[in-house]
């Protein structure tokens, strides 16, 4: 049986995802493995499936009972034999298990790491008797304590690859930085191993961050278009959620709490009522969420700051598994990065400490970003993204941000030069050079005068008042107000500060993620009560019948027979044998009712979607498409009605990923020079820049390089 045709039968999947195959195909060949993929990604296949292909025992080692139950109980339903050992079971369950495991009739084992090495059982003494193919060890950033999640009892880990030299051992995790990286590889002491990344980007999920100011009205609100989704809310202290979910249930909802400080029994109760649909929110601190798998998660709220990247992008990651659109909202507040602060520090750790601050830091400045949201993250995990992904907050937003810097210079130096003592229409006459009589003589002469020519006046007002509102200026004097400097602006002037400005109008259509076509939603709900009427009978959650992404397609397509319902991703052999019938028998009746017939042949048998290139937006391949047809900066920027310094940006942009050769902006004779600048003072501020190299050298062409530069350090 091929990779394929095994991922079909057992999986119902018609493709694969990510580097899934590859990552299969790699460990089949008895290699080892790490694999750094997001949560949601489809870690669980990597090592599933070639468990049901090896002829013997998959041992997974996973720290959390929660997660086994579930993906046990998935693999069982899937017609895969697999099941974990846990201090619930009576002896007599143990012995029958183990006899199960002795005769080979076991594919997969699931274990917490404790276990393995215990001196009261000694597992890993029993398991050498048997006959193991593979060892998978999921959630393998707890083995190093650079990461977010440390477990010591993780560590004991190291011991795998002594006890069992030459059994391929696949390490997975969802996050993981560079040296967290290192570190797994290091203390599991792989050998020669293959690392598999994937693309961290969750397309389907929307990012948002929003002031935290009257946060509970504003989660009502967001809760409002929800009303029928499962969601997530996290909050910092086991207090503020119990509070936050009786609050929510005065209003209304049907939300549990959970947190750490719980008994098992109300955890278990709540989580499982979480699972099975009968809660739709959970409000939880972050020990909540580790090995849940439900697939159908719609929203994850943080209504507190989290501490770090990893843990934000890990717990927002487990909205939207099915693949369906999503939305993450975090609420921010100044106060809250100053209480983590002071939280962050481990006594006597200063290196420890160093890192968390680090950490948090880096957090912060994700919830005040006025660039593209899921850049930034992706950045972090050290992948390339483009600007805009037309999916978060920022680039959802109407407002465009352009570098101001060099436009607030212009005009702070001609408020200088005019001794603060002008109106603002006389300053905007000035800076473009209007032979006005009403200009004096005397400041014609000025160097200053016309500097700001390329900008119109109306787009000089709203800069003007924009900088008025970021206070670097204050209209003063009554009844002829003057423009007169703060003192914010001198470290502009100095180039000591960036300076952001807004491009109001929109100048391009964004694309809408586009999701699956038009489908019929009584049928859905229809579907919705067969599912949760065969996981009550099964005991299971209504996801590990059949994901929300499976239904929806059957509720797209309308399948007519056993036949039509196998081109629907997510059923395997056996969850078509045990409830295909059932389904079937509900689209046929619901499209006898409605007079529709089966829609099956739209669906094309596409792969799963690979990692997007990556795209800029509509205004920045237009100016491309412009510099390309011949045109020089001066003359897109006139044709396009914006100034010649967001033509430069734009176009600085192509050079970073290759599409326009630095050449083409900058004449080769002066690239050594700009180069040796950029590295001995860095590329971080322009001006200083072009103090050194002089008046030879345009802020054009030290973009154009810094670019180039960055460009190459990021593609590899
Ligand atoms: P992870 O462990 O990386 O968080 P999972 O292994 O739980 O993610 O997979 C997430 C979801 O994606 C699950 O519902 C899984 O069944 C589904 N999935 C995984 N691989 C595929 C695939 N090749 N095609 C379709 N769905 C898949
Ligand atoms: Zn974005």
């Amino acid at each position: 049986m091929t990779t394929h045709q095994a991922l079909h039968k057992y999986f119902g999947y018609n493709g694969f995802r990510h580097e899934q195959e590859a990552i299969i195909n790699n460990i089949i060949q008895q290699k080892d493995t790490l694999v750094l993929m997001p949560t949601g990604g489809g870690k669980s296949i990597c090592y599933q499936l070639p468990a049901v292909m090896f002829d013997g025992l998959t041992v997974v080692i996973s720290p959390l009972i929660a997660l086994m139950k579930d993906q046990v109980d998935a693999l069982n339903i899937n017609g895969i034999k697999a099941a974990f050992f846990n201090s619930s079971q009576n002896d007599n369950e143990q012995q029958q298990l183990i006899q199960q495991l002795r005769n080979n009739q076991i594919k997969l084992l699931y274990l917490a790491p404790e276990r393995l090495f215990s001196s009261e059982s000694r597992l890993i003494d029993f398991l050498k008797t048997l006959q193991v193919s593979l060892i998978a060890i999921d959630e393998a950033h707890c083995i190093s304590h650079w990461g977010h999640d440390f477990r010591p009892e993780y560590l004991m880990l190291a011991g795998l690859k002594i006890a069992f030299p030459n059994i391929p051992v696949i390490a997975l995790t969802a996050t993981a930085d560079k040296i967290t990286r290192q570190d797994i590889l290091d203390k599991l002491n792989l050998h020669n191993p293959a690392i598999f990344i994937s693309s961290f980007d969750r397309h389907n999920i929307n990012y948002r961050v929003a002031p935290k100011k009257k946060s509970f009205d504003q989660l009502l609100r967001f809760l409002d278009e929800h009303r029928d989704d499962s969601g997530i809310i996290y909050c910092l202290s086991r207090q503020s959620t119990e509070n936050l979910a009786a609050d929510l249930v005065q209003q209304g909802y049907a939300a549990r709490a959970y947190h750490a400080g719980l008994d098992r029994a109300t955890k278990d109760k709540n989580q499982e009522a979480f699972l099975r649909d009968e809660v739709k929110i959970i409000v939880a601190t972050i020990a909540f969420g580790m090995g849940i798998n439900k697939s159908n998660v719609r929203y994850v709220v943080h209504m507190d700051l989290p501490k770090n990247i990893e843990g934000y992008y890990q717990e927002t990651g487990r909205a939207g598994r099915d693949g369906l659109p999503s939305q993450a909202l975090l609420f921010f507040s100044q106060g809250d990065a100053e209480k983590l602060k002071r939280f962050a520090r481990v006594e006597g750790n200063e290196e420890q400490s160093r890192i968390m601050l680090k950490k948090l830091d880096d957090m912060v400045r994700f919830c005040q970003l006025q660039t593209c949201r899921r850049q930034f993250l992706l950045r972090y995990f050290d992948e390339q993204a483009p600007a805009d992904c037309g999916a978060c907050d920022v680039c959802l937003s109407d407002i465009e941000k352009i570098d101001g810097t060099i436009i607030a210079q212009k005009l702070f130096s001609a408020i200088a030069r005019l001794n603060e003592s002008f109106g603002m229409t006389y300053v905007i006459d000035f800076l473009r050079g209007s032979q006005s009589e009403k200009i004096r003589d005397a400041h014609k002469q000025l160097k200053t005068y016309g500097i700001g020519a390329d900008i119109s006046k109306a787009e000089w007002q709203q800069y003007i008042r924009e900088l008025m509102a970021q206070d670097y200026l204050q209209s003063e004097g009554d009844p002829y107000p003057v423009l007169k400097l703060l003192p914010k602006a001198s470290l502009v002037l100095k180039g000591q500060q960036q300076v952001l400005l807004t491009k109001t109008q929109v100048l391009h259509e964004r694309e809408t993620p586009q999701f699956a076509p038009p489908y019929e939603a009584g049928l859905l709900s229809e579907l919705k009560r067969v599912r949760m009427n065969i996981a009550m009978n099964e005991d299971v959650p209504a996801y590990i019948i059949l994901s929300d992404a499976t239904l929806l397609e059957m509720a797209t397509y309308l399948p007519q027979n056993k036949a039509e319902l196998r081109q629907i991703s997510g059923f395997g052999d056996v969850k078509l044998e045990r409830y295909g019938a059932q389904f079937e028998a509900a689209v046929v009746d619901y499209c006898k009712q409605f007079n529709l017939t089966s829609r099956i042949s739209q669906k094309s048998p596409k792969r799963e979607r690979k990692v997007k290139a990556p795209r800029s937006n509509g205004t920045q391949s237009e100016s491309l498409t412009l510099f390309k047809a011949g045109l020089s900066i001066a003359e897109i920027a006139a044709t396009r009605n914006l100034s010649p310094m967001t033509i430069e940006a734009h176009l600085s942009n192509f050079v970073k990923t290759g599409e326009i050769d630095v050449s083409e902006l900058v004449d080769p004779a002066k690239i050594p020079a700009i180069k040796d600048a950029i590295e001995s003072y860095g590329a971080e501020r322009l001006a200083p820049l072009k103090e050194v190299l002089g008046d030879d050298y345009s802020y054009a062409e030290i973009k154009a390089v810094t670019a180039w530069l960055e460009g190459m350090k990021t593609t590899p």
